[in-house]
Order: structure tokens, then sequence, then C-alpha cells
């Protein structure tokens, strides 16, 4: 593999992530159980967040917005402020989150570190992505921060030229195929895929990936055998 750039999403590729907004989001179901079932709170929000992900972007506060407008929705506007107050108050404890490193991923840092360019190419909140990287204590391994609105082909097409290589020296390693390796693959780069046990719906692909540049493993320290 002639990379020169490796790559990194950093949300349940690094550190612990989509549980904590699962968990968050089943407090706030619970919260307007009083008013429709769990299912269909969870149903209502998922429509909110993707109707409003164009106009918020991925992360923390976007999810709090959406939270409140879905309590609005399902209450036709008769939930109490209370109710408002504790969205706001679990969204600020998802924001406050400790950082929970994967398995092997500081072996893994430290053992590329010398070798390649390490970069960091993550979606969400610029605040909370830099907060959460400062807090990881990753944040020397790398060369590069990339917190992306979007990772779309057209997205990591400017990255990489940013970083000034050809495609076929970049290699990018994530949790989600359709964010972190199909559009990198479209454009002529590695990729590696670590599954991650759990994934938000807007994520999910159900295409089996096969492409000569394209490798799953189980976990991050098994990357070592292929760069
Ligand atoms: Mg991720």
């Amino acid at each position: 593999m002639p990379v020169k750039v490796i790559a990194f999403d950093a949300d349940d590729t690094l550190w612990v992530n989509e549980p904590y907004f699962q968990e968050t989001e089943n407090k706030f179901c619970a919260l307007l159980e009083d008013y429709i079932p769990h299912h269909t709170v969870s149903q209502e929000l998922f429509k909110t967040e993707i109707a409003n992900l164009s106009l918020y972007g991925y992360g923390v506060k976007g999810f709090m917005l959406s939270m409140i407008e879905t309590a609005l929705t399902v209450s036709s506007k008769t939930i109490s402020l209370d109710v408002i107050e504790k969205t706001i108050a679990y969204g600020k404890e998802l924001l406050e989150k400790p950082i929970e490193l994967l398995d092997g991923v500081e072996h893994v840092l430290s053992s590329l570190t010398n070798k390649y360019r390490l970069v960091v190419a993550t979606k969400g909140d610029l605040l909370d992505q830099e907060r959460k990287l400062k807090k990881s204590g990753l944040e020397h391994y790398f060369h590069h921060i990339e917190i992306m609105s979007e990772k779309h082909t057209s997205d990591y097409s400017k990255l990489i030229k940013h970083l000034d290589i050809d495609p076929s020296e970049f290699l990018m390693i994530g949790n989600s195929l359709k964010s972190d390796i199909l559009p990198v693959l479209q454009l002529g780069g590695h990729a590696i895929h670590i599954p991650y046990h759990t994934t938000w719906a807007h994520e999910k692909v159900e295409n089996k990936v096969e492409h000569a540049n394209f490798k799953q493993v189980a976990g991050m320290a098994e990357i070592l055998a292929f760069v």
C-alpha cells in the first residue's frame, strides 16, 4: 500500500459516541411517555433530525434542538416548560460525557505516528469535537484535524487536495461504511472498516462492499497487519 496519510474517523472509531446519544434519546422518550409511546417518540425524533440535518449539521446542539421540536410536535404544543428544561439538561450532560477510548486506539496511533501523517476526519459540532479531542489526550498524534460538515466524495476530495497527496496515498479508517468507506473508495483511496456494535440509523447501508482497496477488521489493533 503506497499510503502516506492515514485518516481516522473519531466517533465510534477512536472513542465511544453512539451509545451516549442512545442513552440520551431513551431518557428523552421516557419524558414524553405520558403523551405517546416510546417507539413513536423515537421515530418522530429521527424524522425531525433528518429534516434538520441540512440546517444544523451533525452533533449535539442540532440533536438538542430536534428533541425540543419533537416534544412540541408530539404534545401538540402542550408540553410543560419543565420537560423543555430537562431536555436541555440532557443535551448538556451529553456534551460533558467523559471520553472513553476504544480498545487498541492508543497503541495503534503510537505505532503509526512516526511512519505516516495521521489525520482526524470527523463530522459533528466544531467546538464539541475540539473539546473531545483535547480530553482524549490523542491530539499530539495528529498532523491535522478536519471537522467536516459532510463526508461526501467531494468533501474527501477537498481534504485530499489540501493534504497535497494523490487519493491512492490516502487511507481512511472508520466505523461507517456510508461516511468513512464508500466515498473514499470511489475516489481511488484505501479504506478499512471497523464495525461498531451499534450504528445510527442514518449511517446504515445494506450493501456488501467488495473492492480491491477495501478491508474490514474486527478491532483497531488489527489494522497494524495492513499498514
Ligand atoms: Mg464514526
